[in-house]
C-alpha cells in the first residue's frame, strides 16, 4: 500500500472544488514560490516547528535530542528546527519532552487507507452537496502512485475527486495523472518564464504546456491565477496571461487575490518571508485586473 507524507486534512472546504469538500494536503513542493502561503508544505519530509510565544526555554527538548544543534531566540535556548528531521527518534523525542507544545512536527506519514478512511466520514455531505475529496498540496501530482492509489478507492466508493496542482511534474505524470481526477484547478501563475525564474524554483514552460494540454484534453478545467503584489498583478500582466488563456482555448479563469496569513508560519519554521509586510489584495481593488480578461474574451471571477 502507498504512503505520502500528509500535513493537513480539512474537512468541510468550500473552495476547493464543488461542493462540501475534504481536502487533503500533501508535502513536497518543488516551486517554493515567494508568496507561498503553507511554507511547511514544501519539503517532503516531516519538519519541525518552533513557536516563540509558547516556549519557556527549559531545555527539555535539547536534554531528549542530545544530536541536535541549538538555537537561542530571547535569550531561550531550544531545539534548531533545522537539524533535525521530524520523524527522526530524536525530532520525535524533542517534540514529546517539550512541556508546552512549543516544539511540533508537520507532517505525517500516511497510508491511502488512514486517508481514505477519514475521507470517507464525510460521504453524506459529498452526496448532499456534489463534492467530493480534492487532493492539494504542496504539489499533490509529486506523490503519483499514493494519488492514484487513492483515487481509485475513491471512485470505487463513488467520491468525486479534484486536484489542485501547479503542473509543474514531468509531461508523462502529468497526462497519466489528470484523466484520474473529476475536476482539475490548475495554477497560472505567469507566462513571462523570466518572472517565474525570479519568484519561483520552477519552470515556466513546463507548467504551461501541462496546463495547455489540459485546456485541451481534460472535460472540467478551471486555470487559477493567484494574483501576487510585484509578481503579476498589473494590467500588463493580466493582458499577457488572458492572452496565452484565450490562444489555449479557455474560457474562463478565477482570480485568488494574494493574503499574508501563511507569514506566521515562516518564524514557525525558522525561514525567511520575501513579502514580509505586503499588504493583502482585494478583490474590490482589482476590478480593472480582471475586466483585463474579460476584455481577452476569458470569463474571470473572484
Ligand atoms: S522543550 Fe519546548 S519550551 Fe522547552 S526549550 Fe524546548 S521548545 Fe522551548
Amino acid at each position: 500500500m502507498q504512503s505520502a507524507t500528509v500535513f493537513n486534512v480539512q474537512k468541510f472546504s468550500l473552495n476547493d472544488g464543488p461542493g462540501i469538500r475534504t481536502v487533503v494536503f500533501l508535502k513536497g513542493c518543488p516551486l517554493r514560490c515567494t508568496w507561498c502561503a503553507n511554507p511547511e508544505s514544501q519539503m517532503r519530509a516531516p519538519q519541525l516547528e518552533w513557536k516563540n510565544s509558547a516556549c519557556i526555554g527549559c531545555g527539555a527538548c535539547l536534554k531528549a535530542a542530545p544530536g541536535a544543534e541549538a538555537a537561542v531566540h530571547a535569550n531561550k535556548r531550544h531545539v534548531d528546527v533545522h537539524s533535525l528531521a521530524g520523524d527522526s527518534n530524536e525530532g520525535r523525542a524533542a517534540v514529546s519532552a517539550c512541556p508546552t507544545h512549543a516544539l511540533t512536527c508537520t507532517g505525517e506519514t500516511k497510508t491511502v487507507e488512514e486517508v481514505l478512511r477519514v475521507c470517507l466520514q464525510d460521504k453524506p455531505f459529498y452526496e448532499d452537496s456534489g463534492g467530493g475529496v480534492t487532493l492539494s498540496g504542496g504539489e499533490a501530482l509529486v506523490w503519483p502512485e499514493f494519488c492514484e492509489e487513492l483515487l481509485g478507492r475513491l471512485h470505487e466508493e463513488g467520491v468525486d475527486t479534484c486536484v489542485e496542482t501547479e503542473a509543474h511534474v514531468s509531461p508523462k505524470v502529468f497526462r497519466h495523472m489528470a484523466p484520474l481526477f473529476d475536476h482539475m484547478l490548475v495554477d497560472l501563475k505567469h507566462v513571462d518564464a523570466n518572472k517565474i525564474f525570479a519568484h519561483t524554483a520552477g519552470q515556466a514552460n513546463l507548467m504551461l504546456d501541462n496546463l495547455r494540454w489540459a485546456i485541451a484534453n481534460h472535460p472540467d478545467v478551471l486555470p487559477r491565477t493567484p494574483v501576487i503584489p510585484g509578481f503579476n498583478d498589473t494590467n500588463q500582466d493580466a493582458r499577457a496571461m488572458a492572452v496565452w488563456l484565450r490562444d489555449a482555448g479557455a474560457i474562463r479563469v478565477q482570480l485568488l487575490p494574494f493574503h499574508n496569513f501563511g507569514e506566521n508560519k515562516y518564524e514557525l519554521l525558522g525561514m525567511d518571508y520575501a513579502l514580509r509586510g505586503a499588504k493583502n489584495l482585494r478583490s474590490e481593488n482589482l476590478e480593472e485586473y480582471r475586466q483585463v480578461f474579460v476584455d481577452e474574451g476569458i470569463q474571470a471571477f473572484f
